[in-house]
């Protein structure tokens, strides 16, 4: 059978090699981390450590009969995907390495991205009441959320004249309202020009706290790939099939330019139709398209939940259970 080389063992990753593996694909997942780790979850281990177990699955576990190369895939080069001194052959591979968030150049700013970047966060809020977020986005509101709850007095500075913007106004308007209740100060119209010694500068105000974290922006992880002559402006991009300008090679979640916001249900989407391209490319059938839709946008704000639909927008503390059923079942779905 074909070998597929996966490079990124997140939501894309992860759904894909699932999928090939279990129609005889021979799969080699490389990650510098030994678990997958279900991402929009992750601040919730802040307060509650154990949390980290039950959002996390050991690639071991994930993917019996798979290759697990634990390291950092440094580039591609002809049909090898290179991982230090190693070259790893594929006859496919397919490149979600994810994103990250840059700081820029900002020292002493937390970021929440991995479970790896919790332990010294939790060291540093035993020591301090206060934290400023820099983002009033998903994570931001969700972050400030649950930092309120846990009697932190938060500040949310947010560029834009309401939170989540690229959601409807009346989910901007709810997420404000419900962070007002707990306790949280939300500015808006603040874009944060620099922090310094401690000190976040926006264009209006100078705050000092110990605690800043910066929640803006998904740069995909592509330094990598510099010299393997798939990148244009430095950018992955992708067409219909999800794949990059060669067509061996595919790409989805955070790192490819598929042209949709780039969250976990979208990256799990383009790993099952990258999957089932590879099996249809390795049998000549004519491939699948990746179909754009807008996906729902589940939020939660500490005991009140979101659901953001297109031009649909519910809140209510009954929905507060929501994320956590999508977690249970997405977790359920990855772990069998
Ligand atoms: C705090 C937070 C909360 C979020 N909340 C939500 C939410 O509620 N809903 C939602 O839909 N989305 C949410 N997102 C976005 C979502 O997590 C991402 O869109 C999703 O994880 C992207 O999946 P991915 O497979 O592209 O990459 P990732 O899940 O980021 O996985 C990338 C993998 O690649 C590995 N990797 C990186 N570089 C290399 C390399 N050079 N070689 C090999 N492996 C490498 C990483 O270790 C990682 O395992 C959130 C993100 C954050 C940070």
């Amino acid at each position: 059978m074909p070998k597929v080389v996966v490079v990124g063992g997140g939501f894309c990753g992860l759904v894909a090699a699932k999928r090939l593996l279990r129609k005889g694909f021979e799969v080699v997942l490389v990650d510098p981390k030994a678990d997958f780790e279900f991402t929009p979850s992750v601040y919730k281990a802040i307060f509650n450590p154990a949390y980290g177990r039950k959002i996390t699955i050991p690639y071991s576990g994930a993917l019996p009969g798979a290759g697990i190369v634990k390291g950092l895939a440094t580039g591609i080069a002809g049909s090898s995907v290179l991982v230090a001194s190693r070259k790893i052959h594929f006859d496919f591979a397919i490149l979600c390495a994810g994103g990250s968030t840059p700081v820029p150049g900002f020292k002493g700013v937390f970021v929440i991205k991995r479970l790896a970047d919790i332990s010294r966060l939790r060291e540093r809020l035993a020591k301090v009441d206060d934290a400023v977020i820099c983002g009033g986005g998903q994570v931001g509101i969700e972050l400030s959320a649950e930092l309120a709850r846990h009697g932190k007095n938060v500040t949310v500075l947010h560029a834009a004249d309401r939170l989540i913007e690229r959601s409807p106004e009346r989910a901007g308007r709810l997420a404000e309202a419900r962070l007002r209740k707990l306790g949280v100060e939300v500015c808006l119209k603040e874009k944060v020009v620099k922090i310094e010694n401690g000190t976040v500068v926006t264009e209006h105000r100078r705050l000092r706290s110990s605690c800043i974290f910066w929640c803006i922006g998904v740069k995909p992880v592509t330094g990598f790939l510099k010299s393997a002559g798939l990148l244009q402006d430095s950018r992955l991009h992708v067409n219909d099939f999800l794949q990059t300008s060669r067509s061996t090679v595919f790409a989805g979640g955070d790192i490819a330019e598929a042209g949709v916001e780039k969250t976990a249900q979208n990256a799990a989407i383009q790993g099952s139709v990258i999957a089932e391209n590879i099996i249809r490319l390795s049998g000549n059938l004519p491939l699948k398209k990746y179909r754009r839709r807008p996906t729902p946008l589940v939020i939660d704000l500490a005991g009140c939940g979101m659901f953001v639909w297109g031009s649909f927008v519910v809140a209510s503390p009954l929905l507060s259970p929501l994320k956590l059923l999508v977690e249970a079942k997405e977790m359920f779905a990855l772990r069998h």
